[in-house]
């Protein structure tokens, strides 16, 4: 019996029937740059004061957690900075938990969210789990998005929430500001909740802004951010948001309570007051980001320009031989169904040595 046969007989709701779970493949393989975290790991010093703010915790932990994490709230307001206090932030298990939040409290029966593809996989499973239309927006040739174009799909659309990425997942690429104001404002007319995704935006060159600069006198805008990917914490699972202190309000209604641990908030709290030591790879994983994106196009690849810690590539005949080489040599990466292309993490030096000399050999052949 497979999954789908064992799951008609139960009473699953109509419209999760068919679909496909979250997929990441996850492999025992000894190089993984598949999922886009920081091989780098946590320091040492991270370490020892994460270590420590978790066992000051635990005297406390037959109490139930501060349902405001007021603290991590203040302390996620001064690491973003642009004049945001602890009323701007909401924080949650994992953007992918704030999203879900998001679209608890703005989406739902009867109404929508838009994305563009290719775009962050998880955005329909979101929309599906909680009963929102996906509207599948369309990209321009090369997956860009122009301001005009996406501004003229929203007003056809009218949806509810939109959802830009930016760097988007899976291509890397950066959005314009321009595209988000177009948007805001196209969104006007259905009162449209602009979500702007920012999970890689440390990655992002210098002088690509962000679009928390576009947050004052934007009620309808929201900034989503995680520490799983610059700050090295995938494992702890903290995302969050900036926005107008309402959305917050909004999210109060559906959020379950207490729901950001003790442990998970005595975790953010000591990352942050070291972040400088957790964020000190993000400049070598640019370097490794841009090296790949060098030696791709020397071997006659495509890959698109990344402001993420990831790049997409094309040009490839076989992806799935290629990732199945790749697999043998011991280093994991990502197809994500688009014909012709395969996403890879940018990790270590060595890590990134391993891939590009892996993918020369299969290449070679
Ligand atoms: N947004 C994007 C674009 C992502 O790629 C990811 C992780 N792959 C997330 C959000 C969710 O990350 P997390 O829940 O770990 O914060």
């Amino acid at each position: 019996m497979d999954q789908f046969e064992r799951l008609s007989q139960l009473p699953l709701r109509d419209d999760l029937r068919g679909r496909h779970p979250y997929g990441a493949p996850q492999l025992d393989v000894p190089i993984l740059l598949n999922v886009n975290e920081n091989t780098f790991g946590v320091p040492l010093d991270a370490k020892e004061a994460i270590l420590k703010a978790v066992a000051d915790e635990l005297d406390g932990l037959n109490r139930y957690p501060d349902r405001e994490f007021t603290e991590l709230r203040r302390a996620l307001a001064a690491y973003l900075g642009h004049g945001l206090t602890e009323e701007n932030i909401w924080a949650a298990n994992g953007s992918n938990e704030v999203l879900q939040q998001l679209l608890q409290a703005f989406g739902g029966p009867g109404r929508s969210v838009m994305g563009f593809p290719p775009t962050y996989s998880m955005y329909p499973l979101l929309a599906s789990g909680t009963g929102t239309d996906y509207v599948a927006g369309t990209r321009d040739g090369d997956f860009g998005l122009s301001a005009g174009s996406a501004a003229a799909q929203v007003r056809r659309q009218a949806p509810n929430v939109v959802l830009l990425c930016s760097p988007n997942n899976p291509t890397g690429t950066a959005l314009g500001l321009d595209v988000v104001e177009a948007v805001y404002e196209a969104g006007e007319a259905s009162k449209a909740i602009v979500i702007v995704d920012e999970a890689y935006a440390e990655f992002s060159h210098t002088g690509t802004p962000s679009a928390l600069t576009l947050l004052e006198g934007r009620p309808r805008l929201v900034v989503s951010r995680t520490m799983s990917k610059a700050f090295a914490l995938a494992g702890a699972r903290v995302g969050y948001l900036a926005s107008a202190p309402e959305v917050a309000d909004a999210i109060r209604l559906v959020r379950l309570p207490y729901h950001l641990s003790a442990i998970t908030q005595a975790t953010a709290v000591a990352a942050l007051r070291n972040s400088d030591s957790l964020l000190a790879n993000v400049e070598a994983i640019k370097v490794q980001r841009d090296r790949i994106v060098t030696e791709l196009e020397a071997l006659g690849l495509t890959p698109a320009p990344s402001d993420s810690n990831f790049v997409f590539f094309g040009g490839l005949q076989s992806p799935q031989a290629v990732w199945e080489g790749l697999l043998a040599a011991g280093v994991l990466v990502r197809d994500v169904g688009i014909p012709g292309h395969l996403r890879v993490t940018a990790g270590t030096e060595a890590e990134t040595t391993a891939f590009l000399d892996g993918l020369r050999t299969i290449l070679a052949r």
